[in-house]
């Protein structure tokens, strides 16, 4: 069969956080570049169906639960009324607004978009089925591609009993009722930030979480405050809980739990499964290049993004963990110097992860639990928020600032922040890990009064022996 043939110099598969900077550097670099996503318009996960429609709601949700609790200073509001058309509405206008801007800059660039799917027929070729069923398909060849074709949601066969009621995130984010019951099976990033979203709106919220404790991975003293405050807003939190089965009928869907403790068979108006993503490296044709995946599916890369394949780079969440967007971007930075012939690497020692529910947890660098597991000697001190003036005047007490400092050479190895705000702050810590600073660059710069970034300051303070706001009396 013939196919039109065009051609380009570099092709970015996916225009996610990860493919979209990527082809804007490229083409800042003076390369020709063609982004071809599978979406209406490209944004990715991210700007569809992930990062910002999921902090439009936060944003709202925190609003509603922040009128609530003024009652404790004297300032009543009657109960919201949700319009869920008009929620929904406001969502869909942040996410427009952004992806057209994606569009206009891509123009702006001269970089070529195509609305289609591409398929690997060789390391150097690409088929796209245009998204335009009008259109026949096209083959595209170029000198180099970086494969951006990020993640999709985790739904074992279990889960999948083909009821709507049933959701993924981007059900969830779809916002197509207000249940009154809803199970969220995960208790990790998306579990806690959509969990926060509902109970907001008004469901009764009962989150399953499989492990331990929420969010595995993440420092136990930072998660605790959250904990707190989830249990005083959510139905129930379930931790060593599994959901064994799930069964639809009319009067909703009925989940078999077994945990200690948790009754057996409840019944809920709709369930959210939100149990992980897998890297969305199947059916792209890569078996006809030589890129290679590993045993999760994750494509293979080197420190400059490079494939098995020297035609194809990779990035973002389709290339490992963590499978957030901020690293995606950066991957996209260096990926576009490294086809510009600069030496350069994806070398950052700081990834910062943020959740963004109330109380937010953030963090960057060396966790406490991280250190333990591989055995290596920190100093971890905690500047706790009932000092911070700021805190008292938010009435959010409950927060932590926390550093990991190499206790010879007193350099910040991490930081952890919970707190309300705690996202904004973690760009200073990000700051300070990267750049390799020591207790005293902290200590030592003046932070605005009041602020919650103070926090910081103090911590690197009581690090260094007394913080003004605290004070621990000398060992004799
Ligand atoms: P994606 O954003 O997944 O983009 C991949 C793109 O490739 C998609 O547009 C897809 O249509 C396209 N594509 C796939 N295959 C093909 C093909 N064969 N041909 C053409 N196009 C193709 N991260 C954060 O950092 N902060 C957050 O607050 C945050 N919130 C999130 C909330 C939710 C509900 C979810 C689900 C995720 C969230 N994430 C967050 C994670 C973040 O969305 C991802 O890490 C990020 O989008 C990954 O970017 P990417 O460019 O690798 O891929
Ligand atoms: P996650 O890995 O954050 O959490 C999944 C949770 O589900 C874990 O706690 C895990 O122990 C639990 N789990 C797994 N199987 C289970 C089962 N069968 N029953 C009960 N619990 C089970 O995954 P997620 O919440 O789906 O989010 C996916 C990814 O998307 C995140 O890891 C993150 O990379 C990204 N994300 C980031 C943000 C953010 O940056 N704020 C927000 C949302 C998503």
């Amino acid at each position: 069969m013939s196919h039109d043939v065009i051609e380009t110099e570099i092709a970015v598969i996916g225009g996610g956080p990860g493919g979209y900077p990527a082809a804007f550097a490229c083409a800042d670099h003076g390369m020709k570049v063609t982004l071809i996503d599978e979406g209406i318009k490209p944004g990715g996960v991210c700007l569809h169906r992930g990062c910002i429609p999921s902090k439009a709601l936060l944003h709202v949700a925190k609003l509603i639960r922040e009128a609530h609790e003024a009652a404790e200073w004297g300032v009543t509001f009657s109960k919201p009324k949700i319009d869920i058309d008009k929620l929904r509405e406001f969502k869909a206008s942040v996410v427009g607004k952004l992806t057209g801007g994606v569009v206009e800059l891509s123009k702006a660039r001269g970089v070529d978009l195509i609305a289609g799917r591409a398929v690997f027929v060789d390391s150097n070729t690409v088929e796209i089925t245009y998204n335009d069923k009008a259109k026949k398909t096209t083959r595209l060849k170029f000198k180099q591609a970086i494969l951006a074709t990020g993640s999709l949601p985790a739904m074992p066969a279990i889960f999948d009993i083909g009821d709507d009621r049933v959701m993924d995130s981007t059900g969830a984010l779809n916002l197509p009722d207000i249940p009154k019951k809803l199970l969220v099976v995960g208790g990790g990033y998306i579990g806690l930030e959509m969990g926060t979203v509902y109970s907001a709106i008004g469901s009764e919220v009962t989150v399953v979480e499989m492990t331990s404790g929420l969010l595995p991975g993440c420092d136990r003293d930072l998660v605790m405050p959250l904990k707190k405050r989830l249990d005083q807003q959510f139905a129930g939190i379930h931790l060593n809980t599994k959901v064994e089965k799930l069964t639809a009928s009319k009067k909703g869907i009925t989940a078999e739990l077994t945990g200690e403790g948790v009754e057996p068979q409840q019944t809920f108006d709709r369930v959210l499964i939100a149990i992980g993503r897998r890297p969305n490296s199947r059916n792209l044709g890569l078996e006809n290049t030589k890129v290679e995946l590993d045993d999760k599916g994750f494509v293979k890369i080197n420190k400059k993004l490079q494939t098995s394949d020297p035609s194809i780079l990779a990035i973002g969440d389709v290339a490992g963990e963590p499978m957030l967007a901020h690293k995606a971007t950066r991957e996209a930075k260096v990926v576009a110097e490294v086809l510009a012939g600069e030496k350069a690497e994806f070398d950052n020692i700081a990834i910062p992860a943020v959740v963004f529910t109330d109380p937010e947890i953030a963090w960057c660098g060396l966790t406490e639990t991280q250190a333990k597991a591989a055995g290596i000697e920190i100093k971890s001190v905690r500047f706790p928020w009932a000092a911070s003036g700021r805190a008292q005047t938010l009435a959010r007490t409950e927060g932590v600032t926390k550093l990991i400092i190499d206790p010879k050479t007193e350099r910040i190895l991490g930081v952890g922040v919970v707190g309300a705000g705690a996202g904004e702050m973690i760009g200073e810590g990000v700051l300070a890990v990267e750049t390799a600073a020591v207790a005293r660059d902290l200590a030592d710069t003046i932070h605005a009064h009041p602020t919650l970034s103070e926090t910081l300051m103090e911590a690197a303070e009581a690090a260094l022996g007394q913080a003004t706001h605290i004070y621990r009396p000398k060992r004799s």
